[in-house]
């Protein structure tokens, strides 16, 4: 078994979408960021590389780099994922949660979980989507920000037995 864990911030700001978990959310603010910025994506991405022991999805994909100016984050959810499932692993399952105050995740949770779970490849019953608004405190709950962290748990392939 290999665990692995995650975290992201984005700020809120005005004139962007906001695209959360493949997601977009009718919302007055978005997510800025050099990609589609979709904190709940990037906290998992960072989640399965840090199980399979391949760094940070900064070292993967550097904001740097106009290749992905605006990009789905799905997209590099699928590039890190086949980084991950060739180094033997397949997920167990996946535990995020979303900081924000609003606006309401709930109403997504369903959608997020599907697309989630059709990039990394298991049952969206192994792919759980949390919320919490931070009572008003801090960056999140002050609207400054969402934020987004992930724990999950992978397992070596078994070997193939010799013939
Ligand atoms: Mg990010």
């Amino acid at each position: 078994m290999r665990i692995g864990n995650g975290f992201d911030v984005h700020r809120l700001v005005d004139h962007r979408p906001l695209i959360l978990g493949g997601v977009q959310i009718p919302y007055a603010k978005g997510l800025a960021g050099h990609s589609d910025a979709d904190v709940l994506l990037h906290a998992i991405c960072d989640a399965l590389l840090g199980a399979a022991g391949l760094g940070d999805i900064g070292e993967h994909f550097p904001d740097s780099d106009p290749a992905y100016l605006g990009i789905d984050s799905l997209k590099l959810l699928q590039t890190t994922f086949d980084l991950v499932r060739q180094s033997g692993l397949r997920l167990v399952n996946l535990d995020a949660t979303v900081l924000a105050q609003a606006p309401k995740i709930g109403p997504y949770k369903a959608a997020m979980r599907e697309k989630i779970a059709a990039v990394l490849d298991v049952p969206p019953e192994r792919i759980n989507i949390k919320a919490t608004t931070t009572e008003g405190v801090g960056p999140y709950g002050r609207g400054e920000a969402i934020g987004a962290t992930c724990s999950l748990l992978m397992r070596e392939r078994a070997k193939q037995r010799k013939p």
